[in-house]
């Protein structure tokens, strides 16, 4: 490129950068994603480096972005905040670390902090002799705005600290991932604007010059640094985010001290698979210098400073073409869209499909073939569809009105959102989806029996449901291409083992419309045999902590229907026999109390449940206003927050161990 393509280059970058922080720092609503957005940031940094003479004071990569929106106090920052350069790939930051080592040549690994880059809205929290007196953003660095009011919102940010010091608190604001779901479930019902990401949701519920508003969205603040002119408070980064947990902040507990470069990468190789399972939206990691001296000496560009850096992850949300859509019937007749998609590389693997949940979200959506469309790593195996492209019109696709599968006419039953297949019975991909359900991993388990086996099974007519699969024989097996003697004994032996199943595995595997795992568990407990289970009435199903009104009509109708008789008598026949509950009762001590378990422990959940049903208490699945107790443990879920809404009382792994050792 030469110097007059470079200038007219740069000006075209500077001014897109401009437009699109505006849409980002100031409306809270990003028109691009933050991976486009990075990659422009990093072509206009290219050429300004290559040709050092175009580079101006008014770059955006000279300049910490954000504004200042009308209404709100300014206010003066007394240190100055910056942002961070980043990098996206492992030989820059090698180059960074290589480039801080050479000020220190004396020292072999020099001491790192390496902790995860929360996606929110950065604030500085100044406090007096512990009391909290301003809350500002971040704003262009120098100042910003004064959100004292709203910052008094936060439960998770202290008013008072544990010891009345002065101090500079700097941190990220955000919202869990799952309050930011159900924000935008509510603003789509109520006609409101979507938030694109949670970070934009923290930063506009944030922002409010209503601060009645902030109250009401579910806000949280984890603290990453602390300044203080008092240089003996704390001399290591590390030692200030000790300082601040005991001062009563949240801090975000990933964060590791480590020496070298390598821990650092493999730390971020990491969390790029892992941040999905976080409750928070995290877009890399950050790395700091240890030392408080050393970062003094190696000071700041005009944007960031020399002794940190970020990596960022890979992409969570990329554009690609929508194809077609396949329609898949599950085994309750649910059918279900799913996106093709022109293939694409999305956070380390390559996506072809997306969920598309049900027909209301199409319309919702207001996409058809053709269509570009924003896709999103979540927790789930399956990416979704987050919206299209504005400015692009392909008409909606419509519904089918015909079973793909069996061409019987679909219906939508009042109150669902799903459309179904009604024929239960005959219905091949519903048959097949059931005797794949029953044989899996969260039903009965059976080790070998997949969706291609339980094809051609199906295909030959050795089986019609999934009770026939307990009179195939080895022979059996033996008549289907590639299966040998050893795996169809194998195949065989895993269906025979499997005949005496705990009730809750039982009543997953059946397939009853609304029974998951965690309510078939319920029933299970209030039911000890199979018997009593079909001869309970609505009355007494209903009245079980947990069962709603469709699941308990769902139970009824099904063990009402001659055709499920007739499945559930052949079972019995070939010596099927579910245990009754997996709990026999030591003592009474939790009579009464229902607890919801939430986030990840420390041993698996079943140990806990055990526990509880031991000493007579009971699992929900849902948290209520009858929930006796929530057991939260690491990264809780949405049952958390429902909880606190509730005023549940809420315990930790160690309350929840106190709680035994007084009732025992
Ligand atoms: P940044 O978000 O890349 O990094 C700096 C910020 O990281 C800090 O200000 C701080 O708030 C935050 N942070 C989170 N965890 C931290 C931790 N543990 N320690 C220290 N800091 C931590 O930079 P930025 O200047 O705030 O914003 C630029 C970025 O914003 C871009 O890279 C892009 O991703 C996004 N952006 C997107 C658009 C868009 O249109 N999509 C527009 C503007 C900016």
């Amino acid at each position: 490129m030469d110097y007059k393509q470079a200038k007219e280059r740069i000006e075209e970058l500077k001014e897109i950068i401009r437009e699109n922080n505006e849409a980002y720092y100031v409306f809270d609503s990003p028109k691009i994603t933050d991976f486009e957005y990075d990659e422009l940031y990093r072509e206009l940094k290219r050429l300004e480096e290559e040709f050092p003479e175009l580079k101006t004071q008014d770059s955006p990569t000279q300049k910490v972005g954000g504004n200042i929106v009308q209404g709100f106090k300014e206010h003066t920052h007394k240190y100055r905040l910056y942002s961070l350069d980043n990098s996206n790939n492992y030989d820059d930051l090698r180059k960074w670390y290589e480039r801080v080592k050479k000020e220190y040549p004396n020292e072999n690994d020099l001491d790192l902090v390496v902790e995860l880059k929360i996606d929110g809205l950065s604030c500085a929290l100044s406090y007096k002799d512990g009391e909290l007196i301003i809350g500002a953003t971040r704003g262009n660095g120098i100042i910003g705005e004064n959100i004292t009011q709203n910052i008094k919102e936060i439960k998770t940010i202290p008013q008072k600290l544990t010891k009345p010091v002065n101090l500079e608190v700097r941190g990220e604001v955000y919202m869990p991932v799952t309050s930011f779901e159900r924000l935008n479930e509510e603003n789509i019902e109520k006609g409101l604007k979507e938030f694109a990401n949670p970070r934009n949701a923290a930063a506009g519920s944030l922002r409010q010059l209503d601060s009645k508003i902030t109250a009401q969205r579910d806000l949280h603040f984890f603290a990453y640094t602390a300044i203080s002119d008092d240089k003996n408070l704390f001399k290591t980064h590390y030692e200030g985010m000790k300082l601040l947990e005991e001062l009563g902040f949240e801090t975000n507990p990933n964060y590791v001290l480590v020496k070298g470069i390598n821990p650092v990468i493999e730390k971020c190789e990491y969390w790029a698979d892992e941040r999905f399972n976080l409750n928070y939206a995290t877009d890399g990691m950050v790395i700091k210098i240890n030392d408080l001296a050393k970062q003094n000496e190696l000071g700041y560009t005009s944007r960031a400073p020399k002794w940190a850096t970020a990596f960022k992850f890979p992409p969570e949300e990329v554009w690609t073409k929508l194809e077609g859509i396949e329609l898949s019937v599950g085994k309750t007749g649910a059918v279900t869209p799913i996106a093709n998609l022109t293939p694409i590389q999305l956070a380390g693997t390559t996506v072809k499909r997306a969920s598309l949940h049900n027909f209301d979200e199409i319309k919702r959506l207001g996409i058809n073939i053709g269509n570009e469309v924003l896709i999103k790593k979540a927790a789930e195996i399956i990416p979704k569809v987050i919206r299209k492209r504005e400015y692009e019109d392909f008409g909606v696709y419509s519904a089918p009105d015909k079973c793909p599968e069996c061409q019987t006419p679909l219906i939508k039953p009042e109150g669902e959102v799903a459309l179904y297949c009604p024929n239960t019975l005959y219905c091949p991909a519903q048959i097949k989806g059931r005797i794949e359900y029953w044989a899996s991993k969260e039903a009965m388990d059976i080790d070998g029996i997949g969706e291609s086996i339980v094809e051609k099974l199906y295909n030959k007519g050795l089986i019609k449901d999934f009770a026939d699969l307990y009179k195939l024989t080895i022979d059996d097996f033996m008549t289907i291409d590639l299966i040998k003697e050893k795996s169809a004994d194998n195949l065989y032996n895993a269906i025979q083992a499997s005949k005496n199943p705990s009730m809750t595995k039982f009543l997953t595997a059946l397939s009853i419309k609304f029974i998951g795992k965690e309510t078939a568990d319920i029933i299970a407990n209030e039911f000890p045999t199979l018997e009593s289970i079909i001869n309970a009435t609505y009355e007494d199903l209903i009245k079980i902590d947990g069962i709603g009104e469709k699941a308990s009509q769902s139970i009824i109708d099904y063990f009402k229907d001659e055709n499920n008789k007739i499945i559930l008598n052949k079972l019995q026949e070939y010596g099927v026999n579910p245990q009754g509950s997996a709990f026999e009762k030591t003592s009474n001590t939790l009579e009464g109390k229902t607890f919801v378990i939430t986030g990840t422990l420390s041993m698996p959940r079943n140990v806990f449940e055990e526990k509880i049903k031991k000493a007579g208490g009971k699992v929900s699945g849902s948290v209520s206003k009858k929930t006796s107790y929530v057991l939260a443990g690491e990264n809780p879920g949405s049952k958390f927050d429902k909880a606190t809404a509730l005023g549940v009382i809420i315990l930790t792994e160690r309350d929840f161990n106190l709680l035994f050792e007084d009732n025992n």
